[in-house]
């Protein structure tokens, strides 16, 4: 069901360049509304348009050689495990190493789409050199130059050929996701909602097991639960505990209708919960945000708003989501944070008719029409919901490449304070009429 491409590799074969080629505009965005300067790490890219993940792994650790080489190994188990699509990039300028031997072996006992890259193909001399790595036993060998760019198409073409296109599922639940750092309580809810220790413990090799998913019907509520947190880990290297759930998290996200994404109060919002929060509004999911712990943090009179406004600060321009104080061990709004979860689902799936659009829709633009470029009018003369797994609104216009992003914000708080889409991202096409 999803799309997740990971690139693996040693050092400096040209991994995160590639990653950046794939995400770049994507990353512009993200980097702009977040103010977040850390690396990121996974991103969407599109080609041809079909969307999907793509995770960068290796940035992930720091640390002598001996603890790299067995970080990357693991990394690549993970990939295995978690990815749809493996892209083992090599570099033709060094040929293979002992490294790269290691991971082509790790690699052929998968059974996942394998895509060997040849990286630094930035001429055409270069492209016989190449060949030395069909020694790797992965197959076709495919030539890039990350820098340049050339080759991407041809190795994208191919690599979109093996995703899966039927998103449709039998199961018509509501599928809830939760996701979030290590420790923040992921389990401890689950099991307060499911009121039994799952305790599930999976070493990292050998399985492939997807997402865990729980059938929750109590207290007139009937969903699925996504769960992320079930499958601890034993990594052996410890900073691959954050990639390994960076990676679940991705995978439950995808497959959800709702991401219900909670962060430690302790800890506040940080970098890992504010990407992932931006993957789930790119995706198009319900977002939901727990702080949980609430329990541990001193509180006055004032302190609900200050959080709330710290958190929504850090994921604007989408502030427009439900954000609830939970404690799970002290059982404290639990069941408020499922009520959330189930509100924002019906927001997302609900239809608005074209005439109550436009009766409350039209007037709004009267008043506030769009402004006037090269002294040209833009008149906006119908709105339709137009069908999708998320509300997606059509203006119909005379000029739409003369509406701006300020107005396209302005119409979207205008949907917002109108029809309720409490974290729900929104999608605004102005086509012409
Ligand atoms: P990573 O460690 O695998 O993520 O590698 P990087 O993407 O950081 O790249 C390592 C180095 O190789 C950088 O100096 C890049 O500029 C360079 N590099 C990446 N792709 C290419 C390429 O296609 N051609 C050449 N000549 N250099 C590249
Ligand atoms: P996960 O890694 O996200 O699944 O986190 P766990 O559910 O394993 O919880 C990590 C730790 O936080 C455990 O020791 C829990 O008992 C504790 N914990 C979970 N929720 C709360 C809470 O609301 N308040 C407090 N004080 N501790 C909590």
């Amino acid at each position: 069901m999803s799309n997740i491409v990971a690139i693996v590799g040693r050092p400096n074969v040209g991994k995160s360049t590639l990653y950046n080629r794939l995400t770049e505009s994507r990353k512009a965005i993200v980097d702009d509304f977040s103010g977040v300067t850390r690396d990121r790490h996974y991103g969407q890219a599109e080609w041809t348009g079909k969307t999907f993940t793509v995770i960068d792994t290796g940035g992930y650790v720091h640390g002598s050689d001996d603890v790299f080489e067995a970080a990357i190994r693991e990394q690549v188990l993970i990939a295995i495990e978690e990815a749809s699509i493996i892209l083992f990039m090599v570099d033709v300028t060094v040929g293979v190493t002992d490294l790269d031997d290691d991971i082509a072996k790790l690699l052929r006992r998968s059974k996942k789409p394998v895509f060997v890259i040849a990286n630094k193909v930035d001429h055409h001399q270069l492209h016989n050199e190449a060949s030395v790595f069909y020694s790797l036993g992965l197959g076709e060998i495919y030539n890039l130059s990350s820098m340049t760019g050339s080759g991407t198409g041809e190795l994208l073409d191919e690599v979109v050929k093996h995703f899966d296109d039927v998103q449709e599922e039998e199961n018509t639940l509501p599928r809830y996701a939760i996701v979030g750092r290590p420790n923040v309580g992921k389990s401890s809810l689950i099991n307060a909602l499911i009121g039994k220790d799952r305790n599930i413990v999976t070493p990292i090799a050998g399985t492939t097991r997807d997402s865990i998913q729980i059938h929750y019907n109590q207290f007139g509520h009937e969903f699925m639960l996504i769960d992320t947190a079930g499958l601890r880990k034993k990594t052996k290297v410890r900073e691959n505990i954050e990639f390994y759930s960076v990676m679940r998290s991705i995978k439950a996200l995808e497959d959800a209708d709702v991401v219900i994404l909670m962060i430690d109060a302790a800890e506040g919002i940080e970098s890992q919960d504010i990407n992932i929060f931006h993957l789930a509004e790119k995706n198009k999911k319900g977002i939901v945000l727990l702080v949980n712990k609430w329990d541990l943090i001193e509180k006055d009179h004032k302190t609900t708003k200050k959080f709330e406004d710290q958190i929504r600060e850090k994921t604007a321009p989408f502030t427009d989501y439900p954000i609830v104080f939970t404690s799970v061990t002290e059982k404290q709004r639990i069941f408020k944070a499922i009520e959330a979860a189930s509100k924002v689902y019906e927001s997302k799936f609900k239809k608005i008719s074209t005439s109550k659009l436009n009766d409350v829709m039209l007037p709004i633009i009267e008043n506030n029409p769009p402004p006037a470029l090269k002294g040209k009018y833009v008149k906006i003369k119908y709105i339709t919901q137009i069908a999708g797994k998320s509300p997606m609104f059509a203006f119909f216009c005379n000029l739409p490449q003369y509406i701006k992003d300020p107005y396209k914000r302005f119409i979207e708080n205008k949907l917002r304070e109108n029809f309720d889409f409490e974290g729900v991202p929104i999608q605004i096409f102005f086509r012409q009429k």
